[in-house]
């Protein structure tokens, strides 16, 4: 590490209103170190501009951008100078209202990216100025002349050889003694220089991406939780705050589905090894979760994750039995429709595979009937929609009586595909939606409390 500076990265409701914008000016003012800041757009905004990036009828249209005005105008009418700020965002906005109107007639993923931008941009320009006002030096940077990636534009994978070849941009702005480079997550550019997007909860990873970029000592992750719990806190308020985390057991929790970090965060910290600290910046003073290489004495049960809107997909065939070869027609057809799969297992005669039923547009679907006519060739294939991936992440797991009490907590529920033994960290299951809740209860319960 060369320097002593750290990135600090906002989530969207710690920037959704002008209080929230002023406490994450104060922990920023604070660290003297803190010199990058990423910031994700306001509570609300994404989703906002979405809507419109799906292309909508002119009344709706102006509806959805007029919440989007409010949003950004609260925190504006509470700035001390407000004007020129206000002509900016105006004018974003109406460059929104014009993407919005060419994607009412007929839209696409490049076109949706630089609608959905709009977001990461607004949020960080009013903040910029926030912080000037109060009395700070802070320079903007458009993180779209550092971070270079492909044209998936909705969930772009990043050019790292590039991106790392851009970080004079940053360190130039960061020569100035006391300088906060102000930019945003979520945001990259592929090299015809139109926007994309690292996908939803992206800016996480975004913030991740500029400390090895510049080297960072640490990256600090400031959201609405007081760091990694074992379990969601707003499911099981008895969850605990894990106070150190391994990077491979975060990545874990992130991957199950542990929103408070997007899974891609830890690549570029594990890296450059860098720790990632998640805190609260509505109570930075109330600690937070350490996410560092190794940990000691790491416990056999570290926390239960979830994803909701899971299909299991099922292919029965006698066709499978003793031969060899079937699964990887299978596997070669997911691939083909680039259908993403999570957990697989298999009998004799049949394989189970779970697949997100909200996947990223970019994602194939289940639904599409050239995927389930190949299929059907092989055999007969069922789906079944509505159900809840649990796992189970901890340390040596298949060592432990790990599986005997995850089945404990489903005494009760209907579950589904247990899958344990691909690797020692978790052990997943399948239940049905409506028993999600109260089976991470349970097994909080169980393994926790
Ligand atoms: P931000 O907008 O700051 O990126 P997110 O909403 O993406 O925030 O992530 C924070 C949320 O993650 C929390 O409000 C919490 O409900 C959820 N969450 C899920 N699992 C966990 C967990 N294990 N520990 C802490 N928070 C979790
Ligand atoms: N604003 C983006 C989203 O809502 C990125 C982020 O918040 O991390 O997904
Ligand atoms: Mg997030």
């Amino acid at each position: 590490m060369s320097q002593d500076y750290i990135v600090a990265k906002f989530g969207g409701t710690s920037v959704a209103d002008y209080d929230a914008m002023l406490n994450c000016f104060n922990i920023i003012n604070s660290n003297p170190n803190v010199r990058v800041v990423v910031l994700s757009a306001s509570a609300g905004v994404t989703n906002l501009l979405i809507e419109l990036a799906s292309g909508c009828e002119k009344e709706k249209r102006k509806e959805i951008l007029e919440k989007i005005k409010l949003i950004q105008f609260n925190i504006i009418n509470r700035l001390q100078f407000p004007e020129e700020i206000a002509q900016r965002i105006e004018s974003c906005l109406k460059q929104i209202s014009s993407l919005s109107e060419a994607a009412s007639l007929s839209t696409n993923d490049a076109l949706a990216a630089a609608i959905v931008g709009h977001g990461e941009l607004m949020s960080t320009m009013i903040f910029t100025h926030l912080c000037k006002e109060q009395g700070a030096r802070a320079e903007y940077l458009d993180a779209r002349e550092v971070i270079k990636t492909n044209e998936n534009f909705s969930e772009a994978t990043v050019d790292l050889e590039q991106t790392l070849q851009n970080a004079p941009v940053v360190l130039d702005l960061l020569k100035e003694p006391e300088t906060k480079v102000i930019t945003q997550g979520f945001i990259g550019q592929e090299t015809e220089g139109k926007t994309t997007l690292l996908g939803r909860g992206g800016s996480d990873y975004s913030a991740a991406l500029f400390a090895e970029i510049i080297d960072a000592q640490a990256c600090h992750i400031w959201t609405d939780v007081s760091g990694i719990y074992t379990t969601d806190p707003r499911i099981v308020s008895n969850a605990q705050r894990i106070e150190t985390i391994s990077f491979k057991e975060a990545s874990e929790m992130a991957i199950f589905g542990a929103k408070v970090l997007h899974p891609a965060t830890i690549l570029p910290a594990v890296r450059a090894n860098i720790p990632v600290f998640i805190g609260n910046s509505k109570d930075p003073s109330s600690g937070g979760t350490w996410i560092t290489k190794e940990v000691v004495n790491p416990p056999t049960f570290r926390g239960v994750a979830f994803k909701r809107n899971q299909s299991i997909l099922t292919i029965s065939s006698l066709k499978m039995l003793g031969t060899s070869g079937f699964l990887s027609k299978v596997f070669s057809i997911f691939s083909k429709y680039n259908v993403v799969i999570d957990c697989v297992t298999t009998s004799e005669v049949a394989l189970a595979v779970t697949v997100d039923h909200k996947q990223n547009l970019n994602h194939g679907s289940l639904e599409n009937p050239d995927l389930l006519a190949e299929l059907n060739e092989l055999g007969s294939v069922k789906i079944e929609h509505n159900y809840s991936l649990i796992a189970l992440i901890g340390n040596k797991l298949s060592q432990t009586s790990g599986l005997t009490k995850a089945l404990q907590a489903l005494d009760n529920s209907s579950f589904r595909m247990v899958c344990q033994g691909a690797c020692d960290y978790n052990i997943c299951f399948l239940v049905p939606a409506d028993k999600a809740d109260s089976t991470i209860t349970q097994l909080h319960k169980n393994l926790f409390e």
